[in-house]
């Protein structure tokens, strides 16, 4: 019925799209595909196949997945989680060390190109840390290399986003850390749906699948990524009980959920204080960075999400194009993934069992060597280009 992308063409010539590179990819029998997805996706792409807004279909996006031929499906929430706990180290690193505060999350691409063409000299503020779409292919490349035993050079990385951005992300000449260009291709969540429709899945009715290990297990705290505030939260979780030493007894944090552009909230943590600001939507940018700019930020660490609900709110998301069913969509959607993460039994991302054995057998700590090299960017370079 109303389903606005069943009327796309495949093929376009007139915009973007990396649908046929992907089916080359998958019929390439020499090429080893792995692929993630984004927190946005799982609670948005059943729209494109009449389901309600909002519903949570992870289990049949992975069989999707398989069913297209992937030889390995794994999550960009565990690469989220793992951003959390280079990011959150970070922050704390930057505290306790007299570093540049308020530092600012560097997850949105978008938003980071703003920051480079609009505030370049704000840029030391930028966190270090790749976004989780490059982690998690720098991951695939290394780590998922060797536990599969493949050349790492047969690996072709593709990212399923609710992001057009994504797409230039991943061809920006830094994201090689694993040698090769970490994520090959990106679909956004439309062009997986015009895929699946294209091969013939009969989407509705493939039998739930689980995700596979190691680098796909993710706790609650990566999934919620996809919205304002998530990261915040997420980050917090970490931090906080990483200052405090003790666990946290309640992991909402509420203040920083909302919708308003702007939103700032303190967390107290045995006397000292944290002090965080959310920004969801481009618009509300150039008030904040020339408060930030003039001194005036009352605030360590910054969330900055271009789209107005976040990823969920992605461009390439499934279309709504009334307003109000649109706002209801978004808030559906959001509701889906704190409904994923309360029912999590893992919630805080430095509790993730794969994220452990990962430091443990591969990275060594957060923030060391291989961290730094794998997970991280140099930027002061590029700042006064
Ligand atoms: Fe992309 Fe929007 Fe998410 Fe930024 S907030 S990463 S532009 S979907």
């Amino acid at each position: 019925g109303m389903l606005p992308s069943t009327k796309e063409p495949l093929f376009a010539a007139h915009f973007r799209s990396d649908i046929k590179k992907v089916m080359d990819v998958l019929a390439d029998p020499n090429a080893y595909t792995m692929v993630q997805c984004a927190p946005a996706i799982r609670v948005a792409l059943g729209e494109e196949f009449g389901l309600e807004y909002g519903s949570m279909c992870q289990g049949k996006l992975i069989a999707a997945l398989r069913e297209l031929g992937f030889d390995r499906v794994y999550d960009t929430n565990f690469a989220a989680d793992l951003t959390i706990m280079e990011e959150a180290a970070e922050l704390v690193h930057r505290i306790q060390n007299g570093g540049t505060l308020p530092m600012f999350t560097s997850c949105c691409p978008a938003w980071v190109k703003y920051l480079e063409d609009q505030y370049p000299e704000l840029i030391d503020h930028l966190s270090s840390c790749r976004s989780p779409q490059q982690m998690a292919g720098s991951m695939f490349k290394t780590y998922g290399a060797k536990i599969d035993k493949v050349d790492p050079k047969k690996i072709v990385s593709v990212a399923i986003m609710p992001c057009t951005c994504k797409k230039f992300e991943c061809e920006r000449p830094e994201m090689n850390a694993s040698g090769e260009q970490d994520v090959d291709v990106v679909l956004t969540t439309r062009e997986l749906a015009q895929l699946i429709k294209h091969m013939g899945i009969d989407f509705l009715n493939l039998a739930d699948q689980d995700v596979d290990s190691p680098l796909g297990c993710y706790t609650g705290a990566g999934n919620i990524f996809g919205t304002t505030g998530g990261v915040m939260e997420a980050a917090l979780r970490t931090a906080v009980e990483s200052i405090s030493g003790e666990k946290l007894k309640k992991l909402e944090f509420e203040a920083v959920r909302g919708l308003d552009g702007v939103r700032k909230a303190s967390v107290d943590i045995n006397g000292q204080t944290i002090s965080v600001c959310i920004v969801a939507g481009v618009e509300h940018l150039p008030s904040v960075m020339e408060d930030i700019k003039a001194g005036r930020a009352d605030f360590q660490f910054m969330e900055v999400m271009c789209c107005p609900t976040g990823c969920v709110s992605g461009g390439g998301q499934p279309k709504v194009l009334l307003p109000a069913q649109r706002e209801k969509a978004n808030q559906l959607r959001r509701a889906g993934l704190y409904a994923i993460d309360s029912t999590s039994t893992s919630r805080k991302s430095h509790e993730n069992p794969d994220i452990q054995k990962l430091y443990k057998n591969f990275l060594g700590e957060p923030l060391g060597h291989t961290s730094h090299h794998l997970l991280h960017i140099e930027r002061g370079e590029h700042s006064h280009e």
